[in-house]
């Protein structure tokens, strides 16, 4: 797996289509590192940790979720140290889990062929709850550099927390400025309000799960042609 160096703070990897993988984010501080999502499975996860020790950068110490959806929070169960995620996330994955059934895990494997060559040969779905659970915002102090995740209006889902990283001007947004799965067509309303968030935000980059790195303009540029 390709690992992106943004800044001697700041890393993300590649996504991947087929499997739906989204792009990891990793922020590297003086006391400890945080993550950001932690993947569509273990393998996934695990490609991710391999490509971090490759660079000689520590395991996270916290993995902060973007939004509930499976390729982002299925390999919570596997991390180095501890998940947080705001209540709502964590309420979709508590209901997830609560309606599991063989019949519901085949319809999730079916539900998109994504899904089922993440989970090919048999891979067991594994799906956890938070450890860390936050409303609003929450500040994580790395040491030298600072994790502001808070909650924000998104097209995408109702859950999404976004990752502002002050010191270095960038802003992990997951999927939120996507329309709903599966047809992406996003509601022109609360991805306005998103927008005026984004725009508010002191960030030179942003980076999403499904695509490649944007600077703010280009985003809210093509974000607008969109609208
Ligand atoms: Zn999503």
């Amino acid at each position: 797996m390709e690992l992106y160096k943004y800044s001697d703070r700041i890393y993300y990897s590649a996504y991947e289509e087929e499997r739906d993988r989204p792009a990891i984010g990793y922020i590297r501080g003086d006391k400890f590192s945080v993550a950001v999502d932690a993947g569509h499975s273990e393998d996934h996860l695990n490609e991710f940790y391999e490509a971090l020790k490759k660079e000689g950068l520590p395991l996270p110490q916290f993995t902060v979720i973007t939004h509930w959806h499976w390729d982002h929070s299925f390999a919570m169960h596997c991390i180095n140290g501890f998940s947080v995620a705001n209540r709502k996330t964590n309420e979709y994955l508590k209901d997830f889990i609560a309606a599991r059934s063989e019949e519901n895990d085949r319809m999730f494997l079916k539900s998109d062929p994504s899904v089922e060559k993440e989970y090919a040969g048999g891979k067991e779905i594994i799906v956890v709850p938070a450890d860390i659970v936050f409303e609003g915002s929450l500040n994580i102090d790395c040491g030298g550099v600072t994790v502001v995740a808070f909650e924000a209006v998104s097209p995408h889902t109702s859950d999404a927390t976004l990752i502002h990283i002050p010191e270095e001007k960038v802003l992990f947004i997951g999927d939120s400025t996507s329309g709903e799965w599966p047809t992406w067509i996003a509601d022109p309303v609360p991805l306005r309000q998103l927008m005026d968030v984004i725009e508010g935000i002191d960030a030179a980059h942003i980076i999403g799960g499904h695509w490649p790195i944007d600077s703010k303009e280009e985003l809210l540029n093509r974000l607008s042609e969109e609208l």
